[in-house]
């Protein structure tokens, strides 16, 4: 750590360098072998792992950021469709976007329809590869090193063992940061019990015009979650679905329901849902997919990925600076991220299980009585992509709903009963 970094006041203030010694556990300081030792390796260069070894580096903890592709942002794995408070949480320049949504439109193969658009601007969709490669950028203006073509391939006390372009490499941490994506090979070397439940995500990116700024919702695409499509800028939409079974058969017909055409860039990937039981533990901490903190109502990580790596960065700067990377100092990031979005979280993963149990028929009764003009005025209101325990709160009190609470307390019991 580099003395005179101090985040809550900037001042200066000695500060140890710790490493614990692969072989006989002992705290070390430094560089006092061979090897480049760090403070903080953080293991994958997502929106997660990038924006936890930014913070580390400005917390002047001795960063190294490992990547195991040759181009950071690539395969693209995600939909891009970003809140603007998500958005503003990556801290990068406007070049990513690529188009403005306002508002959604729901609608069911029985016909029903139901449209909200705040007629402003709630989130971006944006060209996820370009945005993750300045976020790895700022990383490493802040101070982190990054090495490319570089994998984790496991660890032998407290010491990384990566594999790659400069073949077998051993870096020395103090903290290891886990934001290595849903399948996390840090959290497999660990042995640390994973989300329950993975969904399998498809998206094409095809020619297809759309009118307004709409971002639409089809239910019944994928009756364990949804299917989407997303504007993607003049002449072009984003058509894709998420689900537990049947994810490309029943993606070809989507497609084809909706115009089909060649599709210009294809994307495949995982969303685990459901936290990992412990997100600490070995001098580690996990962040971001590897913890499986995308958000169950909706599969969008990117937020809370960034809220947890601020919090992880937190974390291991105390570590760091008291020399104890123990679980009772680490399990303050657990603390941190539960404060911050693990009630909706929950409620998120409760309303997953729901879902699981929805009939098409009881989605589209739904979707008709949330097409009343006061529920809707709630929805554009308080509605909220990072946080819908708001909005889900305030229409339970709305006497509108009541018709449809029996449904969703049936598909809850049935879900319960399963
Ligand atoms: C089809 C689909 C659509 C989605 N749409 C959206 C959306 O619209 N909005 C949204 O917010 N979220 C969306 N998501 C989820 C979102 O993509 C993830 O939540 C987000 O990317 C998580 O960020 P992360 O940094 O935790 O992990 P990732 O972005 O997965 O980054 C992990 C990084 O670790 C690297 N890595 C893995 N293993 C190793 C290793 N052993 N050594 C070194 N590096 C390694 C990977 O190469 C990768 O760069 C979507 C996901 C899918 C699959």
């Amino acid at each position: 750590m580099k003395d005179g970094a101090d985040p809550g006041s900037g001042t200066a203030r000695p500060v140890r360098i710790c490493h614990i010694d692969a072989d006989t556990g002992a705290l070390r300081r430094s560089g006092v072998t061979g090897r480049r030792s760090y403070d903080v390796v953080v293991v994958g260069a997502g929106p997660a792992g990038s924006t936890c070894a930014r913070r580390c580096a400005e917390l002047g903890l001795s960063t190294c950021l490992i990547e195991e592709h040759a181009a950071i942002g690539y395969p693209v794995q995600c939909a891009g469709l970003l809140s603007v408070r998500a958005f503003e949480a990556c801290e990068v320049s406007e070049k990513p976007v690529l188009h403005e949504v306002s508002g959604a439109r729901m609608v069911t193969s029985r016909g029903s329809e139901l449209t909200f658009d705040a007629g402003r601007t709630k989130a971006y969709v944006v060209d996820r590869g370009l945005l993750d490669r300045e976020m790895a950028t700022k990383a490493v203006q802040a101070g982190a090193e990054i090495r490319i073509k570089t994998a984790f391939s496991k660890r032998s006390g407290s010491v990384a063992i990566t594999r790659g372009i400069s073949g077998r490499e051993e870096i020395p941490f103090c903290v290891l940061i886990a934001a290595d994506g849903p399948r996390s090979r840090v959290a497999r070397e660990l042995r640390m019990p994973r989300p329950p439940v993975f969904l399998a995500g498809i998206q094409a990116e095809i020619p297809k015009p759309m009118a307004g700024n709409l971002v639409e919702i089809y239910p019944d695409a994928s009756p364990e979650f949804f299917g989407w499509i997303i504007p993607s800028g003049e002449g072009r939409a984003r058509i894709g679905l998420a689900g537990r079974e049947q994810v490309f058969s029943r993606f070809r017909r989507f497609i084809e329901e909706h115009g089909g055409g060649s599709c210009c860039h294809f994307v495949t990937g995982t969303i685990p849902l459901g936290v990992m039981p412990r997100t600490y533990g070995h001098q580690t901490l996990f962040v971001g997919d590897a913890a499986g903190f995308p958000k169950p109502t909706s599969g969008g990580g990117v937020y809370t990925g960034v809220r947890s790596a601020y919090h992880a960065a937190e974390t291991a700067y105390e570590a760091c600076n008291t020399g104890n990377t123990g679980d009772d100092q680490l399990g303050g990031y657990e603390k941190r991220w539960k404060a911050d979005f693990g009630k909706e979280l929950e409620l998120g993963f409760r309303l997953f299980g729901i879902r699981q149990n929805l009939t098409g028929k009881e989605v589209d009764r739904l979707i008709r009585v949330l097409n009343d003009p006061a529920l809707k005025a709630d929805i554009l209101r308080y509605g909220d992509m990072d946080r819908p325990g708001v909005l889900l709160g305030r229409l339970m009190k709305n006497p509108k709903l009541y018709p449809v609470l029996g449904i969703l307390f049936h598909s809850g019991v049935r879900h319960f009963i399963k």
